[in-house]
Parts: C-alpha cells; sequence; structure tokens
C-alpha cells in the first residue's frame, strides 16, 4: 500500500537525441524541443485528484545522462514512476526502462503510449514494467492511485492493465474521458520552459491539447487516443493559454492532431481569443481540406502564426495508398491560402515508403519546390504496428516488439528511403529563396543556423 500523500514521478526518459516524446510518437528536430505535455497533464491531474505530491523529470531537455536522471529519482524518492513511450524510439525508452528496473526494482513503474496501449500484454509479458495505462492516462493512473492507497483490487480498473494477486496478466478495455474542461491546468512550474522551443518562432514554448483524437483515417497513423474526437470549450482554451501566458510561455503550440477539424468549434476559439485580447504567438496542426479562407483569417486575427499542414506527398498513386484523401491539385492553392492570411505553412512530408517509386518521389520533389511553403518536416513513411498500412506491409516486414526490431526483408527499401529524405531536405532548404525567407532570424540566432545546417547533414 502506497502511503496517503504518495510520491509520483513523471519521466521523460533520457536519450541521445534531443527527441520531443509524446503518446502517439517522438520524434526528433535538432533545432525545436516541445514540452512534455502528457506528463505535465499527468502529474496536475494526480495532483489535484488523488493529492499526491509529483515531480516532472524532462531528462531530454535537461541533457541528463542514465546517472545523472537516476540521481535525481533517488533524491525525490518516488512511490511510483510513470514513464512515457513514443513510437519511434519504443525499442530505446524499454531498454532504458529495464535498466531504470535494476537499480530501483522496489518502485512500481507504470508506462503509457500508442505501443502500451496496443499492446499492454506483450508489454507487461516481456519487460518488468508493473502496470500500462491505455488510452487516455489520466482516470487509469488516479483510480490505480486511489485502489492501491485503500488496498481494493486493481484489475477492475478500467483503461489499466497489470498484473493481479495471483500474478495473472489482465487487459482492461479503455473508456474515453469526454469531460476535457474538467482537467485541471499542466503546471508548467514542473519544468523549466527556457528548454522549449519551436523552430523559427523562439523560446519558452508551451502547448496545449485542445482536442483529443482525430475522425479521419490515414492509413499509417496512430491517432492521439482514436478517431473519436472530444475538445475543450473554447472559454477553457482561452483561460489555459491565459494561464500559460501567466507561466511564462512567449509561444504556444496546439499539439491537437487536427485542430481545424471542426470548423465552427476553431471560430468560436479564435472569437474568445480576440474578445479576451490575448496576445501570444502560437500554431497548430491542420490539412488542405479543413481550411478556408475565411477561417484563417480569423485564425490569424488571433495570433495563429504558424500552420503545419500533412501533405505527405504529391504523387496521387502514393496519397491514395496512405488513403489521405486529397488530391495533389488541392494542395498548393490551399497552401497559398494559409500564406495570403499572413500565416507560416508549414508542410509534412513522407518519402521511402516499400511502394513509393522513383516517380513517384520525384512528383514530391517537384511539388514541394514549388509549392508556397516556409519550412518542411520530412519523415521516412514507416508502417507502424496497429496501423492500417503495417497491415498492408507486414509480410515485407520484420517486426518484433521485444527485443524492439524493425526491418524491411528487403535492406534497399530504407537505404533508398534516407537518400530520399536527404535529397529532399537538402533541395528543398538550399535555395536562396528560402535562404533568404529566414535570413534574418537565421542571423540573430546562428546557434539555430548552425543546428539546422546539422540536422540537414544528418
Ligand atoms: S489527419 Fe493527421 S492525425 Fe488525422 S488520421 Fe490523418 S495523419 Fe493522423
Amino acid at each position: 500500500m502506497f502511503p496517503e500523500n504518495n510520491k509520483i514521478l513523471f519521466l521523460n526518459p533520457p536519450h541521445r537525441l534531443s527527441i520531443s516524446r509524446r503518446y502517439r510518437c517522438s520524434y526528433y528536430s535538432p533545432n525545436s524541443l516541445l514540452p512534455p505535455h502528457d506528463l505535465l497533464q499527468l502529474a496536475a491531474c494526480v495532483r489535484a485528484w488523488n493529492h499526491a505530491t509529483v515531480s516532472v523529470v524532462d531528462a531530454i531537455a535537461e541533457k541528463y545522462t542514465e546517472e545523472q536522471t537516476w540521481e535525481v529519482i533517488r533524491k525525490f524518492a518516488p512511490d511510483i514512476i510513470i514513464s512515457v513511450t513514443g513510437l519511434e524510439f519504443f525499442g530505446d525508452d524499454m531498454e532504458c526502462l529495464e535498466r531504470m528496473r535494476k537499480i530501483f526494482p522496489d518502485i512500481p513503474c507504470g508506462i503509457f503510449g500508442f505501443y502500451p496501449t496496443s499492446f499492454a500484454e506483450e508489454v507487461l509479458r516481456n519487460s518488468s514494467v508493473n502496470f500500462v495505462l491505455r488510452c487516455e492516462p489520466e482516470m487509469p493512473l488516479s483510480d490505480y492511485i486511489h485502489a492501491v492507497q485503500r488496498g481494493l483490487p486493481i484489475n477492475t480498473i478500467t483503461g489499466l492493465a497489470g498484473r493481479g494477486d495471483d500474478g495473472a496478466i489482465f487487459v482492461n478495455g479503455e473508456q474515453r474521458f469526454n469531460e476535457l474542461d474538467e482537467l485541471p491546468f499542466p503546471d508548467y512550474t514542473l519544468v523549466n520552459l527556457d528548454h522549449y522551443d519551436e523552430a523559427l518562432l523562439g523560446k519558452r514554448c508551451a502547448a496545449i491539447l485542445a482536442t483529443r483524437g482525430c475522425p479521419f483515417s490515414c492509413s499509417y497513423c496512430a491517432p492521439t487516443y482514436g478517431h473519436w474526437t472530444s475538445a475543450k470549450s473554447p472559454k477553457r482554451v482561452v483561460e489555459e493559454m491565459k494561464y500559460l501566458i501567466c507561466s511564462g510561455a512567449k509561444s504556444i503550440r496546439f499539439l491537437d492532431d487536427t485542430f481545424t477539424c471542426d470548423r465552427s468549434w476553431v471560430l468560436d476559439v479564435c472569437k474568445e481569443i480576440i474578445r479576451q485580447n490575448v496576445v501570444v504567438p502560437w500554431s497548430c496542426l491542420s490539412r488542405v481540406d479543413t481550411v478556408d479562407q475565411e477561417l484563417l483569417v480569423q485564425l490569424r486575427k488571433a495570433g495563429c502564426k504558424r500552420i503545419l499542414v500533412g501533405i505527405e506527398s504529391y504523387s496521387p498513386r502514393v496519397l491514395e495508398h496512405l488513403n489521405k484523401r486529397i488530391t495533389p491539385d488541392m494542395i498548393n492553392p490551399q497552401l497559398a491560402l494559409i500564406r495570403k492570411a499572413g500565416i507560416q505553412a508549414v508542410g509534412f512530408f513522407m518519402v521511402g515508403g516499400p511502394f513509393e517509386t522513383e516517380e513517384d518521389f520525384q512528383k514530391t520533389l517537384d511539388g514541394a519546390l514549388t509549392a508556397p511553403l516556409d519550412l518542411i518536416i520530412v519523415g521516412i513513411m514507416i508502417p507502424y504496428a496497429g496501423t492500417q498500412f503495417f497491415e498492408q506491409h507486414r509480410e515485407e516486414l520484420e517486426f518484433r516488439l521485444f527485443p524492439y526490431k524493425f526491418e524491411y526483408k528487403d535492406s534497399s527499401v530504407l537505404r533508398n528511403a534516407h537518400k530520399r529524405y536527404n535529397r529532399l531536405y537538402l533541395r528543398f532548404y538550399l535555395r536562396p529563396s528560402i535562404l533568404c525567407r529566414h535570413f534574418f532570424y537565421l542571423i540573430r540566432h546562428p546557434w539555430y543556423a548552425i543546428s539546422m545546417l546539422r540536422g540537414l547533414l544528418l
């Protein structure tokens, strides 16, 4: 049993790369790092609901080694450790947590993330993790603490997977959390805001998750908590923005999978921001088919400085294979509308899928070079287990979670993917028009120019 005033440590595990980890993903960017929002939200919940004493250790932001991380854990002496694991570095994350478990074998450890949610039994069977918080982690963790404090059984808790008194593994179904306005504000005094930064938008970047879930069905995607969506009320969103500004945030990233998917909700949020005169630059994620001129004008008036758009490819064949539900000819006119509204357009691209031909890639390259885009973020098309894309290609893959292995049987697929990744990045950024566009920022922030160059040459 835990003491009434239990101490809970929320861990963003150390890694050699500066990765932003979230429930759905963990991605590396040499020149931006987002705050560990999921951990901050969880910490705020159990402090408010369970009266727990909490600590958030962002080993990535603090650039801690494993030894330094263990030292911080030792000093705090928690009753429970909760860690997030991301998709891309799941193998590294689990190995790190196993080493941690060897040092602190008596401290129960729970994890959450897309893979633990989808493969809870496999995780429990093959690791020393004690329990898994499935899907939205707030209620299962709160119920777990409540049960353990009172000596109640844990194997009936919705959204929890673990071992019962008899040692048998149980995996309980998850339940989505609808009342997002009831969540306490994430507490940014638990981390150092100076560490967080969105590329070319500046330091002290905080984050908001105003909606959960995404109604679209792109075949490669692991949406945050599923396809069913829930949203905070516009008033609550603006209260949270004001709170973040008071906490010292200089910019805000909306982490929502598709911020613009409910047009009337977005217009209400913008109206509320304008009515309350909340002045802070912010950015959000969107799709080309969920924006229009009127909406964009309102977004700009409300302080939106940047929209990150999932483009992925300019090949109709690839877009169809990914079930993206957009066509190449829709993309550039919509990007132009974003720019016309005075908002930066950033494009996400994915290259190197096992079905992508050189001709497909050439279309993407030509499309990106003629697109009205300020920045691009390129990823390699990876079929993650649990997605439809994975099922479509599972015969071509060697995949297992423990010990983690992800490889194409044909090794030339990933080799080509890396070449295309580098070609797209270099061809896009090493153009006078792009360098001129960011010239003054790069001159004022030479460290940024250096890290950008390093990222391009990786
Ligand atoms: S729109 Fe974005 S978040 Fe939604 S399913 Fe597609 S890739 Fe995923």
